[in-house]
């Protein structure tokens, strides 16, 4: 077997080296190599930066705005900005939700929201965990009632990664307690903005607020901010989990029993592509209990 890359790949890799050496700015790969903190600027700027090129969202297959690279493409791009001291892509737009959005919003959701992951404009963060619903992620207690056109939310969220940067969430809401915990689960897209929202940072051993506790006092949701369908949460929220690698965009959505639902009973959320926060901490999602 020939393992070498072909002259095409070589070029490739070339041409993307180029590109990040005469883009990144050297005091953002400065603090990446010296293992610095990075700002919300560092990291949204070098975000902004790919999102021109279109590289952001590097795993998105053309029909989504994506370069439609295959496994050595992406291979040799994460390779090329790793050397070169590029700060890791927040995953939380580009490599999370995009793909459940990609995969399970309605074309109306997805032109009003993949455009703004894709150009970096727009943080997003992730509500799953709560206390007491960590490992066990299918105890939520998040309620999300429905009135009208709307829902009114209220719970609470933690361990929000850089969540005192966002301004959306995707969330895994409790919408029914009927049955199993895992059918009465929704997919909600919320704006971190709107009335009711509360972000307390949670300061940890080395001072820093990576992290964060996220309240939701009587939060109004439209209704089409609802990914899918109701109480059909669980089946994307296992997605997003099995799935969330760059090339997750180009697989298929999965039922609830597929084997990619059964893959994310031990995946890990982030992979390899979450450490944006420089001193060699990468937090992993290890939900193992998804039933
Ligand atoms: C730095 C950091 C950032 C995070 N960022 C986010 C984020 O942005 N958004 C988000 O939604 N979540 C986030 N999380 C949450 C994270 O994914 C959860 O911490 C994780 O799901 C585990 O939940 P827990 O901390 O409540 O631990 P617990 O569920 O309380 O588990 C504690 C320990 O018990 C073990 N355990 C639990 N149940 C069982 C069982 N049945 N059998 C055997 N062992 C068991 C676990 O493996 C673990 O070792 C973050 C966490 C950290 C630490």
């Amino acid at each position: 077997m020939d393992l070498a890359f072909t002259p095409e790949e070589l070029a490739f890799r070339d041409e993307v080296r180029e590109w990040v050496a005469a883009h990144l700015p050297k005091t953002i790969s400065d603090k990446v190599h010296s293992a610095q903190r990075l700002t919300r600027d560092d990291m949204q700027g070098w975000a902004k930066t790919l999102g021109k090129k279109g590289w952001l969202g590097y795993g998105w297959p053309e029909q989504f705005g994506g370069p439609g690279w295959n496994a050595i493409q992406r291979h040799l791009f994460e390779e090329e900005c790793a050397m070169a001291g590029a700060p890791r892509i927040v995953p939380f737009g580009p490599v999370m939700v995009a793909p459940v959005i990609m995969a399970f919003g309605s074309p109306e959701q997805q032109k009003r929201f993949l455009p703004g992951i894709a150009s970096g404009e727009v943080w997003w963060s992730q509500g799953y965990s709560e206390p007491g619903s960590g490992s066990d992620l299918a105890s939520v207690k998040t309620r999300a009632e429905r009135v009208g056109d709307k829902y009114i939310v209220n719970g609470q969220k933690t361990w929000t990664t850089l969540g005192q940067y966002g301004d959306w969430m995707f969330n895994l809401v409790r919408t029914s307690t009927e049955g199993k915990p895992q059918t009465g689960i929704s997919f909600l897209l919320l704006d971190m903005k709107s009335p009711g929202v509360t972000v307390r940072p949670i300061k940890l051993l080395d001072g820093e607020c990576e992290v964060n506790e996220v309240f939701f006092d009587n939060v109004e949701v439209p209704a089409d901010q609802l990914i899918g369908e109701e109480n059909k949460g669980w089946t994307y929220a296992k997605y997003l989990l099995a799935t969330n690698a760059p090339t997750s965009p180009t697989s298929t959505a999965p039922s609830a029993n597929s084997s990619a639902s059964s893959a994310s009973r031990s995946k890990t959320a982030c992979g390899t592509t979450c450490a944006f926060a420089t001193r060699s901490r990468c937090w992993k999602w290890t939900s193992s209990r998804s039933r």
